[in-house]
């Protein structure tokens, strides 16, 4: 409790994904002292004292979230070790094209050159690997078959590339989600340097002339405000805007409507929301294959999917890839079937939205969830729903390959490619990796939230280092690349110090 009222060095605001690699690598220096501000709890560093369901790697849990019956593109953790603790454990990288668009708007530390030893360090640390064979069922085998049938190559889902089939990597191992409080903060803990302050929830910062004075959090229903040299927001996509935008900082005019007084007028705070949408064409199991998913959930090692196909749609720049196909079969994500019975199909990602969103306050309190816009298949051009009904015929073609057909049948209902656009829209689902609502961009755009170091526009002891800060969406999971953004700009920090 020493440094609550004396203060800390760095306060790191949010405790997922990105606060835990802040908190870890920052306290690493003894002379640094470091407080990690989380609003959701902290189970403590043995497995035993987790939720079951937090850890079981074979699901998605619907627990430890801000809004439990919130429409699915809502869904973020609130508890220490972040979206990691509830995510899908894929993790994969994207394109030498993504980082060509991070680098332009960031600087050289974007490239995927420049980014690969964070990348390994990322990889490293979170204990990455392949997928034992054990846990490929007969469907994700012959996933990979059907995919090479219809003339993809194998690549490897944790380098750039290009457009092909693989494996990604997974942070799970026998089916425990091994999430990135497990991985960068089990040694950390014991550190006199770093508190970790859970339950605690950041309202807003107090920012005068420039400068961040103070942050006010309500921990135990109680108000407090804790100081620091230095603050970094690592409340992710739909976090971090919200609490810039209650610090008076985003777009002047939509702060005064709601009633909080603007500090400073960055109009792109909670713009440029961009989240991959995608549609799940469902398929008709065979007897066979439920009950060889069957067998293979009474060991205890079925996974949904093991593989992922990387694809280019027509619209695709030459070499780089805008889709995800995710052939799946298993327990159905939400809901549940009889006994021995499983869903299985194949979904389509759009990789590459053109499309943004918004993330706006309703209110100037802090308990009042955000307006979450997704955007989805909004642009003009209608290029997102050209490139979906693109992805679509391609599941169509891996659904009739002899690898797959043998397994899985057309279900009842039109086929995908004869859904009009209203139907398609209304099957929308997310595959939950948002980003870009504190943008990193040039000096002279006036949409930019940050630099490309994550210095925020306007106020000299404020970065924001999350999701957020990622202009594009990468064609991939975001995971590794927040990870690894996280692993540079903690280097950053360190320099700067
Ligand atoms: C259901 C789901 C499945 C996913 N599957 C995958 C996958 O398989 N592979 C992959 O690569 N990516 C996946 N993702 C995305 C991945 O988890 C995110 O990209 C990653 O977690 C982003 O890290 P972050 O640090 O920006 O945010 P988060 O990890 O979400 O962390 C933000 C943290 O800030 C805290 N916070 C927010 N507001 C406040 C506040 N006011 N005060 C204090 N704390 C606050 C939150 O409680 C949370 O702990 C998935 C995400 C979800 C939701």
């Amino acid at each position: 409790m020493t440094g609550r009222s004396a203060g800390y060095d760095v306060l790191v605001l949010g405790g997922g994904v990105a606060g835990c690699v802040l908190a870890a690598r920052l306290s690493e220096d003894p002379d640094r002292t470091v407080c990690v501000v989380e609003a959701g709890p902290d189970f403590g560093r043995e497995r035993s004292g987790w939720p079951k369901g937090v850890l079981n790697a074979r699901a998605l849990p619907r627990e430890e979230v801000w809004e439990r019956h919130a429409p699915a593109h809502r869904i973020r953790a609130r508890l220490l070790g972040g979206s990691s603790c509830i995510n899908g454990c894929w993790n994969t990288w994207g394109s030498e094209a993504d980082h060509a668009e991070w680098a332009r708007l960031g600087g050289p530390r974007w490239t995927a050159p420049a980014m690969e030893p964070y990348r390994l360090a990322a990889v490293e640390r979170m204990g990455l690997r392949r997928a034992p064979e054990h846990e490929f069922s007969w469907w994700s085998r012959s996933a990979l078959a059907a995919a090479a049938e219809i003339g993809f190559r194998e690549v490897d889902m944790g380098t750039p590339g290009g457009p092909g089939y693989g494996t990604p990597l997974l942070n799970a191992f026998d089916g425990v989600r091994h999430n990135a409080a497990f991985a960068y903060l089990e040694a950390a803990r014991s550190r006199p340097n770093l508190t970790v302050l859970a339950d605690a929830a950041v309202d807003r910062l107090d920012v005068r002339d420039g400068r961040v004075r103070g942050v006010s959090i309500e921990v135990d229903g109680r108000r407090e405000t804790l100081h620091a040299d230095g603050y970094l927001l690592a409340c992710g996509s739909f976090g971090s805007p919200a609490v810039l935008m209650r610090s008076g900082i985003g777009p002047a005019a939509h702060l005064r409507e709601v009633g909080v007084r603007p500090e400073v007028d960055l109009p792109g705070v909670g713009s440029n929301l961009v989240d991959q949408p995608g549609v799940f064409v469902p398929l008709a199991p065979t007897d066979e294959l439920n009950a060889a998913l069957a067998e293979k959930e009474a060991t205890g090692d079925l996974y949904v999917s093991r593989m992922l196909v990387r694809a280019a749609s027509g619209l695709c720049p030459e070499g780089s890839w805008d889709l995800h196909l995710l052939p799946v079969a298993g327990p159905p994500l939400f809901g549940g079937l009889p006994r021995g019975q499983y869903e299985a199909g194949i979904s389509a990602f759009v990789m590459k939205p053109a499309s943004r969103g918004t993330v706006r306050l309703v209110s100037a309190d802090h308990t009042a969830a955000p307006e979450i816009d997704p955007g989805f298949l909004s642009d003009e051009g209608g290029r997102d729903l050209a490139v979906l009904r693109s992805g679509l015929e391609l599941v169509e073609r891996m659904a009739a390959t002899a690898a797959l057909a043998r397994l899985a049948g057309p279900a009842r209902g039109p086929r995908a490619r004869d859904l009009s656009d209203r139907e398609l829209r209304a099957r929308l689902g997310t595959y939950w990796h948002p980003v870009g609502t504190c943008a990193m961009g040039a000096p002279d755009d006036p949409r930019a939230v940050v630099d490309g170091e994550g210095r925020v526009r306007g106020v000299s002891n404020l970065r924001v280092v999350d999701a957020s800060i990622l202009p594009t969406v990468p064609a991939a999971n975001t995971q590794l690349p927040v990870l690894a953004a996280a692993e540079m700009l903690a280097d950053l920090v360190r320099e700067a110090a």
